[in-house]
């Protein structure tokens, strides 16, 4: 992926996540379905990635578990998202604005990548050393989203 302007991939790259993690997680998805390549992946992946909405979302979510990382925020909530407490669905709110403008095929697969956590999530979520309570949830949206539209891109 060439595409070293694009400051979401930036910032994913940033907190340890590449374009080909997310695109492994949408081939995994699809597998039953269709046979994908890499850069068809990594093709509508930034098409899920450009949209405005997308990027706010993105944006929003790493900059609050960079700051509570920096343990910027009021104690209180610094704590809960640190700890990523289990009654705290935010972090799921904020991905579903992603999801939410690619459709049920993106929500279904939202909620199994949430449910299973594989590669690149389970990586991220079980990382000790950062606060990525927001970008699990984020990498399952691209993911799920990009899922949706490769599905969408074939005539029944
Ligand atoms: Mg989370």
């Amino acid at each position: 992926m060439k595409d070293d302007n694009n400051i979401i991939i930036k910032k994913l790259k940033e907190r340890g996540v590449t374009i080909k993690d997310i695109a492994e997680l949408v081939i995994f998805l699809q597998k039953d379905y269709h046979k994908i390549t890499y850069e068809q992946c990594e093709k509508e992946i930034l098409k899920v990635i450009n949209k405005k909405e997308a990027i706010h979302a993105i944006l929003v979510g790493i900059a609050l578990d960079e700051m509570a990382e920096r343990k910027m925020l009021d104690q209180e909530i610094n704590d809960i998202i640190l700890e990523d407490k289990s009654l705290f669905g935010l972090d799921e709110v904020l991905a579903l604005s992603i999801v939410n403008m690619h459709g049920s095929i993106a929500l279904t697969n939202f909620g199994y990548l949430d449910k299973i956590k594989p590669t690149i999530i389970g990586k991220v979520n079980n990382d000790k050393n950062s606060c990525n309570t927001f970008l699990d949830d984020i990498i399952a949206a691209i993911a799920a989203s990009t899922a949706s539209r490769i599905a969408h891109s074939y005539k029944e």
